[in-house]
Parts: structure tokens; sequence; C-alpha cells
């Protein structure tokens, strides 16, 4: 079936049709039939279809809520899209107002260099820097950029290489950034008459952390993963886990279908990901995530690299120290979009050491709720990299007419916080159950390069941040004094701590 939303009708339809169409095709199908061209879809591909655990849906053919396996979800259910027309108006409480930040907002974009190289080149733009910086994880987490990846490799996978392929930029409604591009490859090993830039987790998750440098494999892989629903950072580490066993002799040509997965090799990183993208052979076991794999071939656990069964993201705790916290104990772990002291060391605008783990709590929980406010917003993370700090409150007091001031914002977020975290704790999972891997948190550390000798106080970052919430670190439960602080949350305070708890 297909969800059909159109001005406000909402019709479950028979998708028979669309079954087994990738997420474009399913795109352009949905268009013809409904006869609305500026529909918007959200589809999943054969990946989701097959209920692949790292399937995730599409949209507009190619911008991804790529983590978790929400294309699972939706496969297992049979939605096979959701398709949206509208026309009418957004109310909006202070008009002049919202316009008066757009025009801030757009103007410290345009004074910006990093913004407006973010705007040409999308967030691929740095992807060799962090390569070799130690920000982006290299060799399956083992290796080092400099070293083992090396100047010269590294300068040939980003944005700016690959932009000669650029035919159109791609901007999300109503973005004064336009962070995506349309590309052509018209020649080479895989032609690719029209596909979309890869982003950064992409052009890493396929590169550094697999040892490649050949672009053209990169884009090919990202171009199956769009087309097929999957996502990408679980799709690239899988490989890496994969070819870490090989070249380890944990697993065997035969295990692989026959390809010979050595580190960097392009072309059987595509074959690999070509088998994946269909369902096919090994790539049929491959396609739900590492540890699935690691678990049906009976080993290669030791060469997993994930928090709490995610593959992990593409940047490296080691250097950004706080994101060891934000990947182990976010309550959808292993995630790079969620906030906390990690997202400013990783810019390197937080001003004390880094790698001082005394009283972190405090920051890592204001920065922690302020992404909660911006993602539950619907506010774009990248775009409110270079945003005035105090735009985000004022769009949202603008649009909604209620008093949103930074309190109210901190609140807001820790509410959300405390909300998605007490679904956790209510189905059981204690904050003993979550995992991160050894190799991201520096255990043992790397001998050489910029994060030589570092290992990662994890279970400071989470004391700190435990005791700022509130949150029990045995139980995992929030006081029932901050929910009850918070408000709105009489239900949490009933699933936790049962109903004479309201009284
Ligand atoms: S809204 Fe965000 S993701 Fe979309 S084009 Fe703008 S900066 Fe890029």
């Amino acid at each position: 079936m297909y969800l059909y939303i159109n001005d406000g009708k909402v019709e479950i339809r028979d998708a028979t049709h669309l079954w087994g169409l990738n997420t474009k095709e399913t795109w352009q199908v949905l268009k013809e039939e409904t006869g609305e061209d500026k529909l918007r879809v959200v589809a999943i591909g054969p990946a989701g279809e097959r209920v692949s655990l790292i399937a995730c849906p599409i949209n507009d053919g190619h911008r991804a809520p790529g983590r978790g396996g929400g294309g699972a979800v939706m496969g297992s259910k049979k939605l096979k899209a959701i398709a949206v027309r509208g026309t009418g108006e957004i109310p909006v409480a202070h008009l002049e107002k919202v316009i008066e930040i757009n025009k801030k907002v757009a103007a410290a974009m345009k004074n910006n260099e990093v913004a407006q190289a973010f705007g040409t080149y999308g967030t691929g733009v740095g992807t060799t820097q962090s390569a070799l910086s130690g920000d982006s994880p290299v060799k399956n987490w083992a290796g080092v950029g400099i070293v083992d990846y090396g100047e010269e490799e590294a300068a040939k996978n980003n944005a700016i290489v690959t932009d000669k392929y650029k035919t159109k930029k791609y901007h999300c409604a109503s973005c004064p950034l336009g962070c995506g591009a349309e590309y052509s490859v018209p020649d080479g090993r895989w032609p690719l008459e029209e596909t979309d830039r890869p982003e950064y987790e992409t052009y890493a998750s396929f590169g550094s952390t697999l040892l490649c440098s050949e672009v053209d494999a990169i884009l090919k892989c990202n171009d199956l993963c769009n087309l097929y629903g999957l996502d990408t950072i679980s799709a690239g580490m899988t490989i890496a886990w994969a070819m870490e066993c090989y070249n380890e002799g944990v697993l065997s040509r035969e295990e692989l279908d026959g390809i010979d997965l050595r580190w960097g090799d392009g072309e059987a990183i595509v074959a690999i990901m070509e088998k994946m993208a269909k369902g096919e052979g090994v790539g049929a076991i491959l396609a739900n995530g590492s540890l699935y794999a690691a678990k049906y071939f009976g080993k290669g656990e030791e060469y997993l690299q994930t928090a709490s069964g995610i593959e992990l993201p593409m940047h490296d705790p080691r250097f950004a120290p706080g994101l060891a916290r934000t990947y182990k104990y976010d309550p959808t772990p292993g995630r790079h979009v969620k906030g906390g002291l990690g997202s400013v060391q990783m810019i390197g605008a937080e001003e004390r050491d880094k790698y001082d783990y005394r009283n972190t709590g405090d920051m890592d929980l204001k920065l922690t709720a302020s992404t909660e406010v911006m993602n539950a917003s619907s506010l774009c993370y990248f775009g409110g990299m270079f945003m005035p700090l105090e735009a985000q409150n004022e769009y949202i007091e603008a649009i909604t007419g209620i008093k949103f001031d930074e309190e109210t914002s901190f609140l807001t977020g820790l509410r959300i916080l405390n909300m998605r975290h007490a679904f956790n704790v209510r189905e059981g999972i204690r904050p003993k159950d979550l995992t991160i891997s050894d190799r991201a948190i520096g255990r043992p550390p790397l001998k050489e390069g910029p994060l030589a000798n570092v290992t990662i106080d994890i279970d400071l970052l989470a004391k700190n941040f435990f005791e700022k919430a509130q949150w029990d670190l045995e139980t995992g439960k929030p006081s029932l004094e901050i929910l009850k602080k918070l408000g709105g949350l009489e239900e949490v305070v009933n699933d936790l701590y049962g109903a004479e708890a309201l009284l």
C-alpha cells in the first residue's frame, strides 16, 4: 500500500504496481498517476521491501532518514511510500518577524566563507581534511589517516574533486544554502546518467573507512544505496567489517561469493555493494548489517564497530570525545545528529581542553537539549551551524506565537530527551546494556598520528551527563523531580513510577 495525503484528504492506496520499483521510479510513477508534479514522496526501495535491517526510506530520490532501519519497518508493514501534496496556507503567527529573521540568517550565511563552501560543495567539502585530522575513521577504525590512507589518496576523495560531475544544485524547500547537488557521470567504469552528490558520511564510510580513494566507486555505491534504499553509513561500515574479516583470514573468499575484498579495491567494493542492494548471495546477509552478519557466520565479532549493535557514524570520538557519550547513551545510539559536547568539539568550537573529562555534564546536556529542539522543529542541522545562535528560538516564537526564550527552549529540549529516554527505560533497557566498540574510545589507543595515545573516559562522561540530567546511572530512570518539573510528562511518570506518583 501507499499513503496518499492530498490537501488533508488521506487515502491508503494499492501499491502492488510499485512493489519492486526503486525509490526514484516510485516517485516518478506516483507523480504521473496522481497528476501532481509537485508531489513529495518518501519511499522504500527493494531493500526495504525485503526488510533488510539497514534499509531506510528515501525522500525525493536521495535524501535519507538513514539510520536505524526505518525502511525495514515500512517494508514489514508493506508500506511502499508516503506521498504528500498540499496547497494550503501555512499559518504563521508573526510573518513580518519571520521575514526579518530570514534576512538575518541569509546574510549570516552569505558572509560566512565556510557556509558558502558548504553551499557550493555540500557536506563532503572537507572529507580529505577530516580523514587526515582524525575526524573520520580510517581502516575500520583501526587505522591512521596520514599513515594508512595517506595524503595523496585522501586528497582524491572529496566533493571538490567530484564537482566536475555537477549538473544542478539542489535545495531543500526554501533553504538559502542548498547543500545538495545532482550529478551526471558520463563515462568510466560506472556511468550514471542522473545521480546525486554523496554526503560527507557517505564519502567517509565508503572512503577512508575502507581505504578507498576511487571516487567513481563511491559515487556508484551512493547511487545504489539511494535507489535500493539502504543507509550508506551502515552499508559502508558493514563492508568495512567484512573487509577486515577477509583481510585477517576470518572470512574466506568463498564466503564472500568469490569477491577478493582487499582494502581500498573499488571494483570489489562495488561488487559487494551490488549484492547487498539486490539481496543476492552473501549480500542478503550483509544487507542486515555487520552484527547480523557476524552472528550469521559465527565469527568476526572482534571487528564490529558499533554502538549497541548499529554501525558507528563517521566522526571519531577520539577526535571529539563528547561523541562517545552521545553515541553510547543517546536513546537511539550511534547517531551523528544528536548534538552534545562532541558537536562543538568536532568543529573546534569548545574553548577548554577537549580531553579534560571533568565537569562536562552541563554543556553536554545543554547542547543535547538544544539539538532536540532543532530536530523536533525540523530545522536543519547543517543550516543551523551557520545561523546566528539566537535564530532557532526566534523562529519558533515568531512562527508559533508562543514565547520561546532560552529557558523555555532548554526545558522543551529536556522534555523531548526525557520522553525518548523513558521509552527505553520502560522497555527494560538499562545503561549497562548499552555498548560502544573499544576502538572508538581508544581501547587500546592508536600508537601514532594525531589521535595517538587517546583513551576516552567514557564512564566519567556518562556520569557527568546522567547527574546533570538527573538520570539514575543504574536503572536509567529520570528522577521523579525532573519529570514533574518539566511538566506534560504524566504518562511517563505513570509508566516509570506508577499512578500513585501522580497524586
Ligand atoms: S536544508 Fe540543510 S540539508 Fe537541505 S539544502 Fe539546506 S543546508 Fe542542505
